[in-house]
C-alpha cells in the first residue's frame, strides 16, 4: 500500500508526505476517525515510504514487502488482546524500542484501536509520549479518540480523518468493481463510507439478497404466521450478518418514511427499488414506520444481550407486521 494506492484522504497524504521530505515528521501521531475508512491503511503507507529506500514505497522491494505482511522487524504492532490493550503490551513495546531498529532507520510502533488502552496501559504509554526516543515514531489509531487520557492525545500530532460522502464513494465503486450507478449509490449508502464495507464481503448481500429480504419482510402480514417464523429462522441462522441485515431494513422504513415525507429520491438509499418503495409506501403511515423502526432496535439491543435470535427475530417480525 502506497500513498498513491490509497482513495482519498488528499489533504492528510499531503501533511504526511511534506513531513517526511522535510524530515519533520511528529514523534508521535494519533490518526482520529471512523472505522474501516483507511486510517491504518495510511500508516501503514507511511511506514513503507519510511522504510523502502526510494523514499515512496515502492511496494516491490523487500522492506515495502515485510510492511504488507507485518513482518518488518522494525514495525511493531500493538492491538487489543480480548476487549483491551494491557500494560504488558506497552511493557513489552517499550522493550522493543529501546533497542536500535534492525533493518531500517526508524522504528515504527503502530497502536491500533488505541482506545482500548486499559488504564495502566495508557500510563505506561504515557511515559514513553512524554520521553520520545530519538528513531522512534508512534502511531495511534482510534475511532473513539475521546476515550483516550487528554494527556496522551495532547502529545500527539493528530490527524483526522473523515468518512467519503456517498456520492465520491459511489463513483469510486462504480469505477473499480464495474457496478452499475444505482448500484453503486445503494451500496455506498449502505456502507456508511466505509471503504471496507464497501469492498468487502457484503457486496452480495447488499446487492442481491437485500431484495429479497426486503420482498420476504413486506410479503409478511399479521395473520400469516407460517412465513414470519419462517423469515425468523432464516435470520437467525446468518448470525454473522445479522446486524447488517437490520440496517438494510432499517434502510428500507427509513427510505418509507422519506417518501411520506415528500423527500427527493437522491436521498434514498435503496434507489434501484422506487417501485417497490412507491407501492409499499400507499400502505404505511408515519407512526407504523416509527414503531418498527423501534422494533429493529429492540431486536438489536436483545442480541447484544444475547436473548435467543429466533425469539428475538420472532418478537422483533410479530411487532413490525403488527404495528
Ligand atoms: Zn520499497
Amino acid at each position: 500500500m502506497t500513498f498513491a494506492n490509497i482513495i482519498d484522504h488528499d489533504r492528510q497524504k499531503k501533511i504526511l508526505r511534506l513531513a517526511l521530505q522535510n524530515q519533520r515528521l511528529a514523534h508521535a501521531y494519533l490518526f482520529e476517525g471512523p472505522e474501516g475508512i483507511g486510517k491504518k491503511l495510511m500508516a501503514l503507507a507511511l511506514a513503507r515510504a519510511l522504510f523502502c529506500d526510494d523514499g515512496e514505497g515502492c511496494g516491490e522491494c523487500p522492506a515495502c514487502r515485510k510492511v504488507d505482511h507485518l513482518n518488518h522487524p522494525d514495525l511493531h504492532l500493538v492491538m487489543a488482546e480480548g476487549a483491551q490493550i494491557k500494560i504488558d503490551q506497552i511493557r513489552k513495546l517499550q522493550q522493543d524500542i529501546s533497542l536500535r531498529p534492525l533493518e531500517a532507520k526508524v522504528k515504527i510502533c503502530l497502536i491500533d484501536c488505541a482506545e482500548a488502552l486499559n488504564p495502566a496501559a495508557s500510563n505506561a504509554l504515557l511515559k514513553t509520549l512524554e520521553e520520545p526516543l530519538p528513531g522512534t515514531l508512534l502511531i495511534l489509531l482510534s475511532a473513539k479518540p475521546e476515550m483516550l487520557l487528554d494527556t496522551i492525545r495532547s502529545r500527539c500530532q493528530r490527524l483526522r480523518f473523515n468518512r467519503l460522502s456517498r456520492n465520491r464513494l459511489a463513483g469510486i465503486l462504480e469505477r473499480r468493481l464495474g457496478l452499475s450507478e444505482a448500484e453503486a449509490l445503494v451500496m455506498a449508502a449502505l456502507s456508511n463510507g466505509s471503504f471496507k464495507q464497501a469492498f468487502g464481503e457484503n457486496r452480495e448481500l447488499y446487492l442481491e439478497q437485500r431484495k429479497k429480504l426486503i420482498n420476504s419482510l413486506i410479503s409478511l402480514s399479521s395473520g400469516s404466521i407460517f412465513p414470519l417464523f419462517e423469515l425468523a429462522q432464516q435470520l437467525a441462522d446468518d448470525k454473522e450478518r445479522l446486524a447488517e441485515i437490520l440496517d438494510i431494513f432499517q434502510s428500507f422504513y427509513r427510505d418509507l418514511l422519506l417518501l411520506l415525507h415528500g423527500r427527493p429520491n437522491s436521498e434514498l438509499v435503496n434507489i434501484d427499488l422506487r417501485e417497490t418503495l412507491y407501492a409499499q409506501a400507499r400502505n404505511e403511515r408515519v407512526s407504523g414506520l416509527l414503531k418498527k423502526l423501534e422494533c429493529l432496535d429492540l431486536a438489536r439491543l436483545h442480541l447484544q444481550r444475547n436473548v435467543n435470535r429466533q425469539l428475538a427475530m420472532e418478537a422483533m417480525l410479530m411487532a413490525m407486521t403488527a404495528a
